[in-house]
C-alpha cells in the first residue's frame, strides 16, 4: 500500500541486486561520517520505490501545486517508478531526517555509490540530486526488464 502523498523507503520495493548495492554504499557512508559530523547519526533511504500516480503528484509540485520543484520527471520517466532509484539523506539523534549539512557529507555518500558501481545524483549535470542514487546507464539497461517484472510480482505498478 503506497500512498501518494507519502514516501516509500522500503528498500524491499527496490530490485534486489540494486538494494544490495545501496545498502553497502549506505553503510560505508556511515562509516565514513561516523564522529565527523555534528548531530549525524546514520544515512538512511528517504524514497525508495515512488508510484507512477506519486511520481504526477510530485511533478506537479511548484507547477500546478504550489511548493518548490523536487523533480523533472513526470509518471514512468525516471526510475523511482522502477525500482531503481533511493533518495538517501541523514538522521540526527532525534530521528530528524536532513537535507543539509555540509556538502562534503553529500560527496562522501556519493563516493561510496560510486564505489559500489552506482550512479550519484550530486553527478547529474544540470539538477544536482544530492541524496539520489541510481544505476549507472550500463545497469538501467540490464535491470529494467527484471525491476519491472519484480515490482508487478509485488503489486506495485
Ligand atoms: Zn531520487
Amino acid at each position: 500500500m503506497t500512498n501518494i502523498d507519502t514516501p516509500d523507503s522500503s528498500l524491499h520495493h527496490l530490485y534486489s541486486p540494486f538494494a544490495a548495492l545501496v545498502e553497502a554504499a549506505i553503510a560505508e557512508a556511515d562509516h565514513e561520517c561516523a564522529g565527523k559530523y555534528t548531530g549525524f547519526v546514520r544515512w538512511s533511504p528517504f524514497e525508495t520505490y515512488r508510484s507512477q500516480a506519486r511520481q504526477e503528484w510530485l511533478y506537479a509540485q511548484g507547477r500546478t501545486r504550489p511548493g518548490p520543484i523536487v523533480t523533472y520527471k513526470r509518471g514512468a520517466v525516471g526510475l523511482h517508478p522502477a525500482g531503481l532509484a533511493c533518495d538517501a539523506v541523514w538522521f540526527d539523534e532525534k530521528g530528524v531526517p536532513h537535507w543539509d549539512g555540509p556538502y562534503a557529507m553529500w560527496q562522501t555518500l556519493g563516493h561510496c555509490a560510486r564505489a559500489q558501481g552506482l550512479a550519484w545524483g550530486g553527478d547529474f549535470p544540470s539538477f544536482k540530486d544530492l541524496p539520489h542514487l541510481q544505476p549507472t546507464p550500463a545497469q538501467q539497461i540490464e535491470w529494467l526488464p527484471s525491476a519491472r517484472a519484480y515490482l508487478h510480482s509485488l503489486g506495485l505498478d
